[in-house]
């Protein structure tokens, strides 16, 4: 159930509505802070509440059945989208966000040569993996805090948020105090335990859909987050497992105008995990912001033949610059920024 405040309600009436919620054990009041307008959100046994009673309250404009599961999610809850502000970046309004970077942290030149790229095209967060979560156990897993560390002070020299992969409830603190993004990966979006303490966090979280994850089950795993306290969510289509063996996933760009209609959430998507080839990764991104999406992921590498993880994929910095030359007239024909 979700109680709409009518719009500018002080806040005196919007406490008394909470108040009320809390009085009955079980059920939880998750207000939502509109521009506008405030929306009280009721997790528990919402039977519980005296309905008529809470339509009395003063400015209490609506109280509303909420059909979806994802009930904070849902952009029945919340019909504003849900624009989230990290440093320069904006993330689900206008301009399009772009997380640039290389797959993995190598070394501090690598990382610098990926910013300068980045930056180059615009890019106001710069991404790079210090935890990698691998299909092989002998392949490289990052270079752990050393890798936060550079990844922080490169982001740091060229003014620019960064994004950086969160694997365990252990590094939680550790990753805390280096990103300004966590990232939660395709192999942990059902990490339950991880969801709901990243949701106690004061950061952003960058929630990449599961590789065989529906739709649902994928805005479920943000409702964990949103639950816990944490409204910064951005979702991420990076490809599904399909019967498809030339590329790396299938790219599942309806799920981008899908979400767009079922949640308030930004998406983004991210084109180099999804196809696992450098080849398709402009076509793909110049699709998905036609298909609406508010950012794009992208892997580069100075020198993608040497890199530690997925090589294969990674643009080189001039590859990317062609690349957003080309995306950059897209996002103005979808009235769109860069
Ligand atoms: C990544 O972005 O580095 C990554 C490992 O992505 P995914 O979780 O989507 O495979
Ligand atoms: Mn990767």
């Amino acid at each position: 159930m979700i109680i709409v405040m009518q719009r500018h309600a002080p806040k005196e009436d919007i406490e008394r509505v909470i108040n009320e919620i809390e009085k009955n054990e079980g059920l939880k009041p998750m207000p939502l802070y509109g521009t506008e307008r405030t929306v009280i959100a009721v997790i528990g046994d919402e039977r519980k509440l005296d309905e008529h009673h809470v339509r009395s309250l003063p400015s209490v404009a609506n109280v509303m059945a909420v059909l979806q599961p994802y009930k904070l999610a849902s952009r029945e809850t919340k019909h504003e989208s849900t624009v989230i502000k990290v440093k320069n970046a904006t993330i689900g309004g206008k301009e399009i966000a772009l997380m640039i970077g290389p797959c993995a942290v190598e070394t501090e030149e690598q990382t610098r040569l990926c910013a300068q790229a980045a930056k180059k095209v615009g890019a106001k967060i710069l991404r790079g993996g210090a935890f990698k979560p691998r299909t092989n156990p002998y392949a490289f897993e990052g270079l752990k805090e050393d890798g936060l560390k550079i990844l922080r002070a490169i982001g740091d020299e060229f003014d620019m948020a960064v994004v950086t992969e969160v694997m365990d409830l252990r590094t939680i603190d550790m990753v805390h105090k280096y990103t300004d993004i966590f990232q939660i990966g395709t192999r942990n979006m059902q990490n339950f335990d991880l969801l709901k303490e990243i949701g106690k966090s004061n950061k952003p979280v960058l929630l990449k859909r599961g590789m065989s994850s529906t739709i649902k089950e994928f805005l479920l795993a943000a409702e964990y987050i949103l639950a816990n306290g944490n409204h910064e969510v951005i979702l991420c289509e990076r490809g599904i497992r399909t019967f498809e063996p030339d590329t790396r996933n299938t790219l599942a760009l309806d799920t981008v105008p899908l979400i767009k209609e079922l949640s308030h959430l930004p998406i983004i998507v991210d084109p180099s995990h999804a196809t696992g080839k450098k080849r398709l990764v402009a076509p793909m991104s110049k699709a998905a912001i036609a298909a609406g999406a508010d950012g794009l992921m992208i892997d580069i590498h100075p020198n993608p033949k040497e890199a530690l993880c997925d090589g294969d994929q990674a643009l080189l910095p001039e590859e990317l610059f062609v690349m957003m030359e080309e995306v950059k007239k897209i996002a103005e024909a979808v009235g769109r920024s860069i």
